[in-house]
């Protein structure tokens, strides 16, 4: 920790101008260029994401630093504090959230709630001057997303979604693979992503005012690799919906399966659960199959061509994500994974569920 607590003192000292010059003798030429500010990112909501996933990645960073937190738990805060090294000034409540606007440590806002609460810690975010990364979903109306978008304009902040297999190299070739035909045209596109819920039957993930359910939570995985194997949009979809009676998800849907019609007439079948686990994305071309199983998990991303086994490293998702978008800020170029993509994702989510409730094909 003191390593840390010294390493962190020193970085900041060098991104502020008086470190510099205070240091500058003893600098070599070669070191020099390489000095750049980290920023400081604000974490909101202290769920399990952050704690098992983003806040343990802000460690690895490069570009970023776990600065601060938000919460509603004040008891939450002097384990955080101690474990990340975190000043009293940085810590915050969902009350005096909005004095973060005068608060030079933190340079990005990354909001960790429950997809309902995602629009207004965004927009209060950005109207507090600070730079946004939102988590998948990106909020549960392409309504929201679409205000959440202007505000970010408005304040002349950038805005990205939390969607780290962009930074996943497995991923990453299907992406390829898909988008510039390496095997031919893609005919038939299949993807599953879900889990067997066994958590807290009062949790946010089963109430559906906040957002919850397993397409908000696990289909969008399978939407997104859709998107982006094919980098086209979904023109139409077909959905059905399967429940077995478990009152567990009396408020949310239990499975859903769908399928996307994309132009050209490519069709894609899709499903999401709550109490089937799992996840791939598979493509049959017209020169043979490319897959990845499991797809879409944190680690142990494994993939198959017709040229053999993808052999990729295992990288570390979530700080690549958080680099990429502190380059982003620093050198005003856009993110990979914006607002709009965000949008795009919830736009198909809508027309799934209308077509569900209509039970007929909907247009996205
Ligand atoms: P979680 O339930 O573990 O944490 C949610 C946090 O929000 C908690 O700290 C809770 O106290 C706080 N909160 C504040 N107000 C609340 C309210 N009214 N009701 C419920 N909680 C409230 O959830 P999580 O798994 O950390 O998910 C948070 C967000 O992160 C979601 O948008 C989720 O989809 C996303 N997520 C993304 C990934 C990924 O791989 N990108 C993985 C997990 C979760």
């Amino acid at each position: 920790m003191k390593n840390l607590d010294s390493r962190r003192t020193f970085i900041k000292k060098l991104s502020t101008g008086v470190g510099v010059a205070a240091f500058a003798p003893f600098l070599s030429s070669f070191f020099i260029p390489n000095v750049q500010k980290k920023l400081g990112i604000a974490l909101v909501g202290l769920g399990g994401y952050s704690r098992g996933q983003l806040a343990p990645a802000l460690l690895e960073t490069q570009n970023c630093y776990l600065a601060g937190i938000v919460t509603g738990t004040p008891s939450k805060i002097p384990d955080w504090q101690a474990r990340y090294n975190i000043p009293d000034k940085n810590c915050y409540n969902y009350e005096n959230f909005d004095t973060i606007a005068s608060n030079p440590d933190i340079d990005i806002v990354y909001v960790v709630l429950p997809p309902s609460m995602h629009k207004e810690y965004t927009i209060r975010a950005a109207k507090a001057g600070k730079h946004v990364i939102c988590e998948k979903p990106m909020a549960i109306s392409v309504e929201e997303c679409e205000e959440m978008i202007a505000a970010c304009k408005k304040a002349k902040r950038m805005l990205s979604i939390g969607y780290r297999l962009h930074f996943e190299p497995h991923n990453q070739e299907m992406m390829r693979l898909g988008q510039q035909q390496i095997y031919g045209k893609p005919q038939h596109i299949d993807s599953f992503n879900g889990f067997r819920y066994g958590g807290d039957p009062n949790a946010w993930r089963l109430k559906k005012a906040y957002g919850g359910g397993p397409l908000m939570d696990m289909g969008v995985y399978s939407i997104q690799g859709m998107r982006y194997t094919t980098g086209q949009e979904p023109l139409y979809v077909t959905a059905k919906e399967e429940k077995s009676g478990n009152p567990l998800f009396s408020e949310v849907e239990e499975t859903i399966n769908w399928e996307f019609e994309f132009p050209g007439g490519l069709k894609a079948t899709g499903a999401t659960s709550f109490t089937k686990s799992g996840g791939y994305l598979k493509v049959q071309a017209e020169k043979g199959v490319f897959e990845l199983q499991p797809a879409f998990s944190y680690r142990g991303i494994k993939g198959k061509t017709p040229a053999g086994e993808m052999n990729f490293p295992s990288v570390y998702q979530q700080a690549l994500q958080m680099d990429d978008f502190a380059q982003c800020v620093l050198q005003n170029k856009p993110s990979r994974v914006p607002g709009e993509m965000g949008l795009k994702d919830i736009k198909v989510v809508e027309a799934i569920f209308r077509s569900v409730k209509s039970g007929k094909r909907e247009k996205v």
